[in-house]
């Protein structure tokens, strides 16, 4: 199974539009800092690929991607689907760019595709261009992707968070935030992609501890970041992303998993991280993590 690094960054992006904070200048100026919304797509058998969020970059990124870009048929393309862990908009305004596809398979839990047909009412939107062909992502239950025999998914619940736009939407259930554990029937190998890790519930904790290559939320460098950048009162434990470093940090759990590899992203701009000669690179690899870059492609 291949799974590939299409983009590491949290809401906005680096550099994000209307900010000009050091990561977001630095960036600017240096094009190896950028970073394209997080996302990872998955391998689901030879030459089909189904992507993980849709991001607002989702265009570029699989443009940027030799095995994602389309061909030989004029109109043919190894993008087979899209897999939702929540309805964020970061993670969703990508379906609207993928409207020149005949239909787009979305796969996705009950609340998350309640939020999109309910709040953004995408289903209609998208009706005149793409028809959306949903697939339910049943909470604990592998579904094999792409109806096929290699890779499977299985959707852990991480939180009940529900996006701001959905705040009163009644909706089927209350899986809103999913990490995703990918299995590899042939290898038996796994990874889990969880880029929102609002707490660390047992499921979630399990499935770590079962994977072979983690992915996992580095939106905060620690709790305090978000406040001191000035743009919120929140904490990041207030936003819903566990940090990285301090007392509550995810570092410390994912220096004990026995997974081979472990990866942070999804990183906000304001991370000292985004600099990549930032000393929390050393000490991260100290720990056996690393954060993870574009492009990356693993094997497992
Ligand atoms: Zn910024």
């Amino acid at each position: 199974m291949r799974v590939r690094i299409l983009g590491t960054a949290a809401g906005g992006g680096v550099p994000q539009w209307n900010c000009a904070c050091e990561g977001c200048a630095a960036a600017r100026a240096h094009p190896s800092w950028r970073r394209l919304h997080a996302s990872i797509a998955i391998e689901a058998s030879g030459g089909r690929w189904y992507v993980v969020n849709a991001t607002p970059d989702i265009a570029e990124q699989i443009e940027t991607s030799a095995d994602l870009r389309p061909g030989p048929g004029r109109r043919q393309t190894p993008v087979a689907g899209v897999v939702l862990t929540d309805a964020e908009l970061d993670h969703t305004l990508g379906l609207p760019r993928l409207r020149e596809a005949p239909s787009l398979h979305v796969i996705a839990t009950a609340a998350v595709r309640d939020a999109l047909a309910g709040g953004l009412r995408l289903d209609r939107v998208l009706a005149p261009y793409a028809g959306l062909t949903w697939s339910d992502l049943p909470e604990d239950k592998p579904v094999p992707l792409d109806g096929g025999e290699h890779v499977e998914i299985r959707a852990v619940r991480v939180s009940g968070k529900r996006p701001r736009y959905a705040a009163g939407l009644d909706v089927r259930d209350d899986a809103w935030s999913s990490a995703l554990h990918v299995t590899d029937r042939r290898s038996g190998k796994s990874l889990v992609y969880a880029p929102a890790v609002a707490g660390w519930p047992p499921g979630l904790d399990r499935a770590l501890a079962a994977a072979d290559c983690v992915i996992v939320d580095g939106t905060f460098w620690d709790d305090d970041e978000p406040r001191r950048s000035g743009f919120t009162e929140r904490t990041a434990t207030e936003m819903g992303h566990l940090p990285i470093s301090g007392p509550n940090g995810t570092a410390e759990r994912l220096r004990t998993l026995p997974a081979t590899r472990r990866l942070y992203t999804h990183l906000n701009n304001t991370n000292p991280l985004v600099d990549p000669g930032h000393d929390g690179h050393r000490t991260l690899a100290g720990m056996g993590i690393e954060v993870a870059s574009e492009g990356l492609v693993i094997e497992l």
